[in-house]
């Protein structure tokens, strides 16, 4: 049994949030801010980071489909992706 092996990724390219807003500040000339919340329904748990870019939580969409099924969207490189406990 190989434990050593690393997990295939499927998206090779690795974003990095902060990079990413930091050309987006330049390019337009305003920060992305982060995600407002219509409820507390919507608070996403700041265990989460986006699986592209890292970016936190406070940078996420909830996507809510299917309760135990939750779909996320990074608001600053704009990966949908799952996330399960
Ligand atoms: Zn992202």
């Amino acid at each position: 049994m190989t434990v050593d092996e690393l997990p295939k990724v499927v998206t090779s390219e690795k974003l990095d949030y902060k990079l990413l807003m930091q050309e987006h500040l330049t390019k337009n000339g305003k920060a992305i801010k982060p995600v407002k919340r219509r409820n507390e329904s919507q608070t996403i748990d700041p265990a989460i980071h986006c699986s592209c870019c890292q970016a936190p939580s406070d940078y996420l969409y909830l996507n809510n489909g299917r309760a135990q099924d939750n779909q996320y969207q990074c608001k600053i490189c704009h990966n949908l992706f799952n996330y399960k406990n």
